[in-house]
């Protein structure tokens, strides 16, 4: 068919929902454009991994173009979407507007600090790359900061007890997966490398509003996953919340702690997006869609992923998984395949497999509906699951080799400290 004829596919985010998509359409008869703030498809369920310095941020990122360059009409667009007029059927960027026929958004979330912006910079989340590599920056310069205090005799204790204290807010599957890597880090990778201080005494404390953390999963693995985590020395403070942060620290319930990094995995707000589309959003800016995924009044624009409120047969929103996206993605390609075609678009139904979180060297949970795992066999099978889905063949096996070297050795080979490291070893003001 040539060109013009074809039908116009905008693909606006190149996460796992709109990659699914992209790769499904890539090399069918339309004339498909795939836009993305970023050149790269992130991995995010291991950016824990980056922040905590056992994998390099291009180790679970691959480039857009290179996993659709097989098909030759694709086009990948760099650029930040603005806003979509739906009925113009244009798309924004800054400097650019890209007409569609048919539009799939799937711009997914950030972090939400609860009505209180002036925390991000106090607790950074972990969302992108950047994220992580600050992330990692704080961790590494916390215990930089600290020998230093100790190799110069100054700082009063609680100076020192802050500077060794990290606390994550928020005990979901990130956060687990992060107080459970800094307690390792900090227990056995560094743990011989510094003369005056002992990175084992970290504090690593946990916070969760909820009565019990991983509050998603059967009672069974979230009485496991506090088992684990208290096993690697994680503090675990469930039933209260973080307020009052500052650069010293922060108030958890009554008692006040005093911590030099603080991480945030509390909550998420959709990408901006969804809210010029001019429908229905939900409390926290998620489009909420028709149960075929299309938006209403439009069917050529359809919503996937940490974007979209999709509500199932159970009435229960899906959660923000990559499943979801991926089966969205999936899924809103088929509708537009079908749509092209005469055919209306279909219901969307999710397979939920099950979901897992990991704690640390042999330590995980899993809940795969018919079996219940926790520990060692849990901890495989998360290894694996993540290995099959990670983008990119050069990513699986680089990935495989870092995670059998740090096994054997103990060791995370990406313990680098980048930008401002002379201001952060000042104590603070
Ligand atoms: C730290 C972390 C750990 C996680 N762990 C797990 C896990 O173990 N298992 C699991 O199932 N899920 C996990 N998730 C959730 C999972 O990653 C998300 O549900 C999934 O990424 C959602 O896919 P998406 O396509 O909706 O959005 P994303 O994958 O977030 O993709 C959004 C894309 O849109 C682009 N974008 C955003 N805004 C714009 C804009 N304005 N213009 C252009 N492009 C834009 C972004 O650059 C990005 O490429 C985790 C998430 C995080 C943050």
């Amino acid at each position: 068919m040539p060109d013009e004829q074809r039908p116009r596919v905008v693909i606006v985010g190149a996460g796992f929902g709109g990659l699914e998509a992209s790769k499904k359409l890539a090399c069918e008869e339309v004339k498909l454009t795939v836009l993305d703030r970023t050149n790269y498809h992130l991995f995010q369920p291991l950016l824990y991994q980056v922040a905590t310095a056992a994998l390099s941020p291009a180790d679970i990122a691959a480039p857009v173009r290179a996993i659709l360059h097989d098909c030759k009409k694709v086009e990948v667009i760099l650029g930040e979407v603005q806003s979509v007029d739906v009925n113009k059927r244009l798309v924004h960027t800054g400097d650019l507007r890209v007409t569609y026929d048919y539009l799939i958004l799937a711009t997914g979330a950030r972090h939400s600090y609860f009505g209180h912006p002036e925390w991000e910079r106090l607790a950074p989340g972990l969302k992108s790359l950047e994220d992580a590599v600050e992330i990692r920056r704080r961790i590494l310069m916390a215990f930089e900061y600290a020998e230093k205090m100790y190799a110069e005799n100054t700082g009063d204790a609680a100076q020192r007890s802050g500077a060794m204290t990290f606390v994550i807010v928020g005990g979901g599957p990130t956060g687990v997966e992060m107080a459970g890597a800094i307690a390792e880090i900090s227990r056995y990778t560094m743990a011989r490398d510094f003369r005056y201080i002992d990175p084992s005494k970290a504090r690593v404390i946990l916070i969760e509003s909820e009565p019990q953390v991983l509050a998603a999963f059967p009672e069974d693995l979230r009485n496991s996953a506090m088992k684990q985590l208290q096993d690697l020395g994680v503090e675990v403070r469930t039933g209260v919340r973080a307020s009052d942060l500052t650069e010293e620290g922060l108030r958890v319930g009554d008692e006040y702690i005093r911590s030099r990094v603080k991480i945030w995995a509390a909550g998420n707000n959709a990408s901006f997006v969804g809210k010029s589309l001019g429908v229905p959003v939900d409390r926290v800016g998620r489009v909420i869609v028709n149960d075929d995924l299309t938006i209403p009044g439009h069917p050529e624009v359809q919503v996937i992923g940490d974007l979209a409120n999709f509500t199932n047969q159970y009435q229960e929103p899906l959660p923000g998984v990559s499943p979801v996206a991926m089966q969205q993605g999936r899924h809103a390609a088929r509708n537009i395949l079908g749509m092209i075609e005469g055919r209306p678009p279909q219901r969307f139904w999710y397979f939920d497999k099950g979901s897992m979180a990991t704690i640390g060297r042999n330590k995980a949970v899993a809940d795969l509906h018919a079996v219940h795992l926790s520990g060692f066999p849990a901890w495989l099978v998360w290894l694996f699951v993540h290995i099959i889905f990670l983008v990119g063949f050069r990513n699986r096996i680089v990935v495989l080799l870092q995670w059998a070297w740090s096994y054997v050795t103990f060791n995370k080979g990406a313990r680098l400290i980048t930008r401002n490291f002379q201001a952060e070893t000042r104590p603070p003001a």
